[in-house]
């Protein structure tokens, strides 16, 4: 979501006339987005700022101006506090209104005054925002919902992103059209509780995020659908049809579960146990027998014992995922859990996310080498990283995703010919896995 905000945000300033450069020296204006979710990612942003520091006193002794704004979760979190912490700040805007920043940065040259605005109004957000330019490849990400009404204990979301919000499938529906006009093949709505979905079609009706992926299957262009993140309570019936049914929808699925111990998730406020787990991933396997699993974890919540981390270790045995994000529980200032008395020492998180990740880590070495001699679709994005740059990569190499959204890279002849490819999809016979990726051939 952060990284479909910084491009809408790149398209404002477009848009007024900036153009995008890739330092900080010299520039008229730096925009720092921001994430909340975890005090490393918050803090990351006081680092950043202090870096920009002298490239800003140097442009004022030159006698011209940067104007440094702050947008995203820490923004809408902290909001004024970031002035008093830090000088350099001129524009502190939320996730929910910076479609207003090209006033804000007007409001700064003109009136010579820090600007904040931190409204939540998701809904003119979309309406003004410009069409999007940056950012767009390959794959697009179309953002269908935001916010969450679901308030787990640990979470600071539904407070920085507000309430949960559908937009109106017939825009989302534009918005694909539009995509593919500029070549994208792959749409990925985005949605905090992606699957809570619940926009209106042009009958004023509710559709589900199932309806949404029908409807948006129908555009002949769009060749393969994803969406994250879901919560297990949202996990409806038609959806999990969809991935029989819909031949676009990709066969992977991202479910964050957090813990495998009913007495952590009752702590967290999931509103779902470990057996509701289980019995949605049946369902899924029942209708997509290949789909591929992914979930979030969170160890060391207040209050977890071995035995309830030893739940979530069986749970990860049990299920067996293709790739997962695991984090240390990271207290949040005005969540529930950061009250609590019972607060589990560092070291003994830091030795069980050790523990899971090696299991998650097998598991996904695991999975990688059972694609190898299989012949797969990938739609190709883009060179690989470091593409014939190496000396032993002689060739240039191309990169994409599986179906299962594995990393998967090809070798090819030249950079002539590996533009041919992107955005298109073609089989790929994969010849070795790596724990994070897998290398074939083109057939
Ligand atoms: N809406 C999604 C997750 C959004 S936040 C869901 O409900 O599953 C993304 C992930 O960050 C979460 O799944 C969780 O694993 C992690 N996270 C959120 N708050 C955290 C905290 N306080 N400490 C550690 N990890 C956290
Ligand atoms: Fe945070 Fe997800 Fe829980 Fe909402 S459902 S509070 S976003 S973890």
């Amino acid at each position: 979501m952060n990284v479909y905000d910084s491009d809408r945000m790149q398209d404002l300033m477009e848009n007024i006339g900036y153009e995008t450069v890739d330092t900080p020296e010299g520039a008229d204006m730096v925009l720092i987005n921001t994430c909340h979710i975890r005090e490393k990612a918050s803090e990351k942003l006081f680092s950043d700022l202090g870096r920009i520091r002298p490239h800003k006193d140097k442009m004022k002794n030159d006698g011209s101006q940067m104007i440094v704004a702050v947008a995203g979760c820490v923004a809408q979190a902290e909001g004024e506090e970031i002035f008093k912490r830090s000088n350099v700040v001129d524009i502190i805007v939320g996730p929910e209104s910076y479609q207003t920043l090209p006033d804000l940065v007007g409001k700064v040259i003109r009136e010579k005054k820090k600007q904040i605005n931190l409204d939540f109004t998701p809904n003119d957000k979309f309406d003004v925002l410009p069409q999007s330019k940056s950012g767009i490849g390959a794959s697009a990400f179309v953002t269908v919902q935001e916010g969450c009404d679901k308030f787990c204990t640990f979470c600071v979301v539904p407070y920085t992103r507000g309430a949960e919000y559908s937009r109106e499938v017939s825009k989302i529906v534009d918005d694909a059209k539009r995509l593919v006009d500029q070549g994208v093949s792959e749409i990925y709505f985005l949605g905090q509780n992606v699957n809570a979905y619940h926009g209106l079609n042009e009958k004023g009706e509710v559709a589900s995020l199932a309806k949404l992926v029908e409807e948006v299957a129908k555009i002949d262009a769009v060749k393969r659908i994803r969406y994250t993140t879901s919560h297990p309570r949202d996990m409806s019936e038609d959806l999990i049809a969809a991935h029989r049914d819909i031949e676009k929808l990709m066969p992977f699925l991202h479910l964050p579960i957090q813990s495998g111990s009913n007495n952590i998730l009752k702590g967290m406020n999931r509103k779902h146990t470990r057996q509701d787990y289980f019995k949605i991933i049946e369902k899924l396997r029942a209708a997509r027998p290949d789909i591929g699993l992914s979930s979030d974890f969170i160890v060391g919540f207040p209050g977890e014992t071995d035995k309830d981390f030893e739940d979530t270790m069986d749970l990860v045995r049990q299920i067996g995922f293709t790739q997962c994000y695991s984090f240390k529980y990271s207290p949040r200032p005005g969540t529930p859990a950061s009250d609590a008395k019972v607060q589990v020492e560092e070291k003994i998180k830091e030795e069980r996310l050790f523990e899971l990740q090696k299991l998650l880590t097998e598991q996904q070495s695991t999975f990688n080498q059972k694609s190898e001699g299989q012949t797969m679709s990938v739609l190709f994005e883009r060179e690989a990283p470091g593409s014939g740059k190496a000396k032993a990569r002689a060739a240039t190499q191309l990169w994409g995703k599986s179906p299962y959204l594995q990393s998967v890279i090809v070798d090819v002849a030249s950079e002539e010919e590996a533009k041919k490819y992107f955005g298109k999809i073609a089989d790929v016979k994969i010849l070795k896995s790596r724990p994070s990726s897998l290398v074939g051939e083109l057939v």
